[in-house]
């Protein structure tokens, strides 16, 4: 399992894992996921394929208005017809016939599985072979039914963006980088230093690698609201403010600098223009590795900006520390200041 070693998972991040380290060589994992997801919400748990198609479809066609590259296959007869769909060259009834007949053929056999081996909670039983159809586990109807649900749905969709922006550019030979737009905060697809298109929200893309927690005390941050205390801010953890006073020549707004905090943390004074501790800059470097084992493009990204080995990565990254250290700030830690 690649995600969070040494960490008990509970369903919350091995739904995760489907969606950050599950290989993908087109989008249905995604549009399973939201589906899976929409549908738990409502508590039914037999679900047809025909059922299944609707909210499916919906969520491919969503993203092929914004990028029609869905896969890495040069034909497909399912995504032709999506397109069909979206041109008004076919039929509602004949794209939902042809998703229940095309559109699930791998993406059910493939949906637990993460590296070589498949996840040890079930989402859905496959059900295909009598009556056409999937049942919704008892652990996907709870899971759907928890604000969870909220952030696992952004990040699916998030990470759905990074990939078919990666798919877009191609990923062997024109290289895309993942740049920030602080004052939007989104993503943005830099093809050569040069901003091609805006990816997706920083919160949504980066929160799945931090299990939905605050990067400093490990509450659970909070999707839905602006200003209680468990809002989710975006953080770099190498103040901003000391790239400049130190004269460093690294820049400090990327993402392999970029935490998510609660609202809280992020407001403590203590913090502000003052190191943090060599603990956090710890779980930075354990961070940024979970985007490794992800696939295209925030591990490209990374691997670019910080290094080709972990060790090389690791060495950038406190190299960064030290040359700030030189200031002589405080080095900041939440248990010290609550
Ligand atoms: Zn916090």
């Amino acid at each position: 399992m690649p995600l969070y070693e040494n960490k008990d998972l509970d369903d919350k991040d091995l739904f995760r894992s489907v969606v950050l380290y599950g290989r993908n060589v087109a989008s249905y994992k995604f549009a399973l996921a939201e589906s899976l997801l929409e549908l738990g919400k409502v508590g039914k748990n037999i679900i047809t394929l025909d059922e299944l198609a609707i909210p499916f479809s919906t969520a491919l066609l969503r993203h092929l208005e914004d990028s029609d590259k869905q896969g890495i296959s040069k034909s497909s007869t399912f995504l032709k017809t999506l397109r069909e769909f979206r041109d008004n060259e076919t039929t509602k009834d004949k794209l939902l016939d042809t998703t229940a007949k095309l559109g699930f053929v791998n993406v059910i056999d493939a949906f637990h599985r993460v590296g070589k081996q498949d996840i040890s909670t079930r989402f859905f039983l496959d059900e295909r072979g009598s009556g056409n159809k999937i049942v919704l586990t008892d652990e996907l109807l709870k899971l759907s039914q928890t604000n969870a649900a909220t952030s696992l749905s952004k990040e699916n969709d998030a990470r759905w963006k990074l990939v078919e922006t990666a798919w877009e550019y191609g990923i062997s030979n024109a290289f895309v980088t993942v740049g920030y737009d602080k004052q939007q905060e989104i993503l943005i697809a830099l093809q050569g230093g040069i901003k091609r298109k805006s990816i997706t929200g920083v919160k949504d893309a980066i929160s799945g690698y931090q299990r939905g927690q605050c990067f400093y005390c490990s509450k659970e941050l909070n999707f839905s609201e602006t200003h209680t205390p468990d809002a989710i801010r975006v953080d770099h953890l190498l103040p901003f403010s000391l790239m400049t006073k130190t004269n460093l020549s690294e820049d400090l707004d990327r993402v392999w600098n970029l935490v998510l905090a609660c609202n809280h943390c992020n407001g403590t004074s203590e913090k502000w223009d003052n190191l943090p501790h060599n603990d956090y800059v710890k779980r930075l470097l354990t961070r940024n590795e979970y985007y490794i084992r992800s696939h295209h493009p925030l591990r490209e990204t990374l691997i670019l900006q910080t290094g080709q080995s972990k060790e090389e990565r690791y060495n950038f990254v406190r190299s960064i520390y030290d040359h700030l250290k030189q200031t002589g700030y405080h080095f900041w830690r939440v248990e010290d200041v609550q």
